[in-house]
Protein backbone atom coordinates (compact mmCIF):
# COMPACT_ATOMS: atom_id res chain seq x y z
CA UNK A 1 0.00 0.00 0.00
CA UNK A 2 1.50 3.60 -0.79
CA UNK A 3 2.02 6.22 2.19
CA UNK A 4 -1.42 8.18 2.03
CA UNK A 5 -3.61 5.17 0.83
CA UNK A 6 -6.24 4.10 4.07
CA UNK A 7 -8.83 1.50 4.12
CA UNK A 8 -11.64 1.14 6.77
CA UNK A 9 -8.78 -0.99 9.04
CA UNK A 10 -6.79 2.55 9.32
CA UNK A 11 -9.63 3.12 12.00
CA UNK A 12 -7.04 2.46 14.57
CA UNK A 13 -4.93 5.71 13.61
CA UNK A 14 -8.24 8.10 14.92
CA UNK A 15 -8.62 5.60 17.68
CA UNK A 16 -4.77 6.71 18.34
CA UNK A 17 -5.11 10.07 17.76
CA UNK A 18 -8.43 10.63 20.15
CA UNK A 19 -5.79 8.96 22.55
CA UNK A 20 -3.14 11.67 22.25
CA UNK A 21 -5.58 14.42 22.42
CA UNK A 22 -6.98 12.56 25.93
CA UNK A 23 -3.65 12.92 26.97
CA UNK A 24 -2.95 16.65 26.37
CA UNK A 25 -6.84 17.34 27.93
CA UNK A 26 -5.96 15.59 30.58
CA UNK A 27 -2.26 18.30 31.29
CA UNK A 28 -5.21 21.11 30.53
CA UNK A 29 -7.52 19.89 33.01
CA UNK A 30 -5.24 18.76 35.87
CA UNK A 31 -2.42 21.80 35.46
CA UNK A 32 -3.56 24.54 32.89
CA UNK A 33 -7.37 24.83 32.84
CA UNK A 34 -7.42 27.79 34.59
CA UNK A 35 -5.42 29.97 32.06
CA UNK A 36 -7.77 29.50 29.81
CA UNK A 37 -11.00 30.01 31.35
CA UNK A 38 -8.77 33.32 32.34
CA UNK A 39 -7.02 33.81 29.26
CA UNK A 40 -7.69 37.78 29.48
CA UNK A 41 -5.79 38.23 32.48
CA UNK A 42 -3.10 36.12 30.90
CA UNK A 43 -2.65 37.76 27.94
CA UNK A 44 -2.18 41.12 30.06
CA UNK A 45 1.05 39.75 30.70
CA UNK A 46 2.12 39.95 27.28
CA UNK A 47 4.48 43.29 26.68
CA UNK A 48 2.00 44.48 23.92
CA UNK A 49 -0.65 44.38 26.12
CA UNK A 50 0.11 47.68 27.78
CA UNK A 51 -0.82 49.44 24.43
CA UNK A 52 -3.12 46.98 23.45
CA UNK A 53 -6.08 46.01 26.33
CA UNK A 54 -9.59 45.28 25.51
CA UNK A 55 -12.04 45.93 27.44
CA UNK A 56 -15.06 42.49 26.76
CA UNK A 57 -17.98 44.71 25.30
CA UNK A 58 -20.53 41.45 24.95
CA UNK A 59 -19.80 38.35 24.15
CA UNK A 60 -17.10 35.59 25.90
CA UNK A 61 -13.48 36.44 25.39
CA UNK A 62 -12.06 34.67 22.30
CA UNK A 63 -8.59 33.20 23.61
CA UNK A 64 -7.45 30.93 21.36
CA UNK A 65 -10.88 29.62 19.62
CA UNK A 66 -11.01 31.81 16.95
CA UNK A 67 -13.60 30.83 13.95
CA UNK A 68 -12.02 27.95 11.79
CA UNK A 69 -9.63 27.55 14.06
CA UNK A 70 -10.98 23.55 15.08
CA UNK A 71 -11.26 22.87 11.31
CA UNK A 72 -7.38 23.19 10.26
CA UNK A 73 -6.00 19.69 10.18
CA UNK A 74 -3.06 21.00 8.90
CA UNK A 75 0.82 19.62 10.86
CA UNK A 76 3.30 22.40 10.44
CA UNK A 77 7.03 21.89 10.20
CA UNK A 78 6.49 17.98 8.70
CA UNK A 79 7.81 17.09 5.36
CA UNK A 80 5.62 17.83 2.54
CA UNK A 81 4.07 14.69 2.60
CA UNK A 82 3.09 14.82 6.01
CA UNK A 83 1.78 18.08 5.82
CA UNK A 84 -1.75 17.68 6.88
CA UNK A 85 -3.30 14.62 9.17
CA UNK A 86 -4.09 11.31 7.74
CA UNK A 87 -7.33 11.50 5.84
CA UNK A 88 -8.97 8.40 7.90
CA UNK A 89 -8.59 10.46 10.82
CA UNK A 90 -10.00 13.83 9.25
CA UNK A 91 -13.21 12.01 8.13
CA UNK A 92 -13.48 10.12 11.21
CA UNK A 93 -13.33 13.42 13.18
CA UNK A 94 -15.40 15.09 11.35
CA UNK A 95 -18.39 12.24 11.58
CA UNK A 96 -18.01 11.80 15.22
CA UNK A 97 -18.03 16.04 15.29
CA UNK A 98 -21.50 15.69 13.73
CA UNK A 99 -22.90 13.55 15.77
CA UNK A 100 -21.74 15.07 19.02
CA UNK A 101 -22.98 18.76 17.80
CA UNK A 102 -25.96 17.04 17.62
CA UNK A 103 -26.30 16.79 21.29
CA UNK A 104 -25.96 20.10 21.33
CA UNK A 105 -28.94 22.79 20.97
CA UNK A 106 -28.72 25.12 18.43
CA UNK A 107 -27.05 28.43 19.64
CA UNK A 108 -25.11 27.54 22.40
CA UNK A 109 -21.67 27.28 20.47
CA UNK A 110 -20.08 29.60 18.19
CA UNK A 111 -21.19 33.03 18.45
CA UNK A 112 -19.77 36.41 17.98
CA UNK A 113 -17.89 39.00 20.67
CA UNK A 114 -17.03 42.49 20.47
CA UNK A 115 -14.31 44.59 22.33
CA UNK A 116 -13.28 47.59 22.67
CA UNK A 117 -9.43 48.73 22.55
CA UNK A 118 -8.35 50.96 25.16
CA UNK A 119 -5.97 52.44 23.53
CA UNK A 120 -7.88 54.32 20.41
CA UNK A 121 -11.46 53.47 21.68
CA UNK A 122 -11.94 51.04 18.22
CA UNK A 123 -14.67 48.72 18.77
CA UNK A 124 -14.01 44.79 17.13
CA UNK A 125 -16.10 42.35 16.18
CA UNK A 126 -14.97 38.80 16.10
CA UNK A 127 -16.67 35.13 15.54
CA UNK A 128 -15.65 32.71 18.25
CA UNK A 129 -14.82 28.92 16.78
CA UNK A 130 -18.17 26.51 15.75
CA UNK A 131 -17.23 24.31 18.67
CA UNK A 132 -16.56 27.09 21.47
CA UNK A 133 -19.52 27.87 24.10
CA UNK A 134 -18.99 29.39 27.19
CA UNK A 135 -18.39 26.41 29.31
CA UNK A 136 -14.82 25.89 26.82
CA UNK A 137 -14.54 23.56 24.02
CA UNK A 138 -17.23 21.54 23.14
CA UNK A 139 -15.25 18.41 21.34
CA UNK A 140 -13.28 16.61 23.95
CA UNK A 141 -11.22 14.03 21.54
CA UNK A 142 -12.25 15.39 18.77
CA UNK A 143 -9.95 18.74 19.06
CA UNK A 144 -7.80 19.33 15.57
CA UNK A 145 -4.48 19.32 15.93
CA UNK A 146 -4.05 23.41 16.23
CA UNK A 147 -6.00 23.15 18.91
CA UNK A 148 -3.44 20.98 20.82
CA UNK A 149 -0.52 22.32 19.53
CA UNK A 150 -0.09 25.70 21.32
CA UNK A 151 0.50 27.73 24.77
CA UNK A 152 0.68 31.47 24.53
CA UNK A 153 3.97 32.49 25.78
CA UNK A 154 2.87 33.62 29.76
CA UNK A 155 1.66 29.49 30.14
CA UNK A 156 5.17 28.42 28.16
CA UNK A 157 7.11 30.87 30.39
CA UNK A 158 5.82 29.33 33.50
CA UNK A 159 5.68 25.64 32.29
CA UNK A 160 9.31 26.17 31.86
CA UNK A 161 9.83 27.44 35.27
CA UNK A 162 8.19 24.53 36.59
CA UNK A 163 11.13 22.82 34.34
CA UNK A 164 13.88 24.94 35.56
CA UNK A 165 14.76 25.92 32.15
CA UNK A 166 14.58 23.12 30.36
CA UNK A 167 12.49 22.97 26.76
CA UNK A 168 13.12 19.92 25.81
CA UNK A 169 9.39 18.48 27.40
CA UNK A 170 7.67 21.66 26.88
CA UNK A 171 8.63 22.58 23.53
CA UNK A 172 8.18 25.65 21.50
CA UNK A 173 4.87 27.77 21.88
CA UNK A 174 3.60 26.71 18.30
CA UNK A 175 4.47 22.74 18.81
CA UNK A 176 3.94 22.15 22.25
CA UNK A 177 5.37 19.02 23.34
CA UNK A 178 6.90 18.52 19.83
CA UNK A 179 3.44 17.48 19.16
CA UNK A 180 3.23 17.71 15.14
CA UNK A 181 5.82 15.27 14.99
CA UNK A 182 3.48 12.78 16.80
CA UNK A 183 0.87 13.64 15.01
CA UNK A 184 2.83 13.23 11.63
CA UNK A 185 3.80 9.71 12.98
CA UNK A 186 0.06 8.68 14.35
CA UNK A 187 -0.65 9.51 10.54
CA UNK A 188 2.10 7.69 8.70
CA UNK A 189 3.21 4.96 10.36
CA UNK A 190 2.79 1.31 10.94
CA UNK A 191 1.01 0.53 13.76
CA UNK A 192 4.34 -0.46 16.08
CA UNK A 193 5.70 2.87 15.65
CA UNK A 194 2.44 4.49 16.54
CA UNK A 195 2.54 2.40 20.07
CA UNK A 196 5.89 2.79 20.48
CA UNK A 197 5.29 6.84 19.67
CA UNK A 198 1.76 7.00 22.18
CA UNK A 199 3.85 4.89 24.92
CA UNK A 200 6.90 7.58 24.34
CA UNK A 201 4.37 10.17 24.58
CA UNK A 202 2.80 9.35 27.30
CA UNK A 203 5.59 9.12 29.28
CA UNK A 204 6.94 12.67 28.61
CA UNK A 205 3.16 13.43 29.44
CA UNK A 206 3.92 11.78 32.95
CA UNK A 207 7.03 13.55 33.60
CA UNK A 208 5.58 16.59 33.13
CA UNK A 209 2.90 16.51 35.11
CA UNK A 210 5.14 14.87 37.85
CA UNK A 211 7.18 18.46 37.68
CA UNK A 212 4.19 20.23 38.48
CA UNK A 213 3.01 18.42 40.92
CA UNK A 214 6.24 18.32 42.81
CA UNK A 215 6.59 22.40 41.98
CA UNK A 216 3.13 23.13 43.25
CA UNK A 217 3.68 20.79 46.68
CA UNK A 218 6.88 22.93 46.68
CA UNK A 219 5.75 26.42 46.63
CA UNK A 220 2.44 24.82 48.54
CA UNK A 221 0.17 26.17 46.02
CA UNK A 222 -3.09 25.24 43.85
CA UNK A 223 -2.13 25.96 40.77
CA UNK A 224 0.43 27.32 38.41
CA UNK A 225 -2.30 30.16 37.36
CA UNK A 226 -2.78 31.43 41.16
CA UNK A 227 0.76 31.55 41.42
CA UNK A 228 2.00 33.48 38.53
CA UNK A 229 -1.32 35.67 37.41
S1 LIG B 1 -3.35 29.18 25.52
FE1 LIG B 1 -3.07 31.23 26.40
S2 LIG B 1 -3.89 32.64 24.84
FE2 LIG B 1 -4.71 30.59 24.37
S3 LIG B 1 -6.71 30.51 25.45
FE3 LIG B 1 -5.16 29.62 26.82
S4 LIG B 1 -4.51 31.33 28.12
FE4 LIG B 1 -5.54 32.22 26.33
S1 LIG C 1 -12.21 23.06 18.56
FE1 LIG C 1 -12.34 23.63 20.71
S2 LIG C 1 -10.23 24.13 21.35
FE2 LIG C 1 -10.29 24.12 19.10
S3 LIG C 1 -10.62 26.26 18.52
FE3 LIG C 1 -12.64 25.25 18.63
S4 LIG C 1 -13.41 25.60 20.71
FE4 LIG C 1 -11.19 26.05 20.69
Amino acid sequence: MLAGDFTDNDAWRLAAYKELVSLVNSLFSNFLGDYCYNCQSVIGRLPEAENEAFVLLEGVYPGCCHRGAGDIFRLEGQDPERMYLASVIISGLQRERELRLKNFELGTCGGTYRLRRQRDDSVITGAHCRYFSAAGCTLGVLKGPLCINFICPPMRSDLLVVCAGDDRLVGPEHDFMFIYRSLAIISYDCRDEVEREILLFRRKLQALENKCTAFLIERQVQSLFSLYN
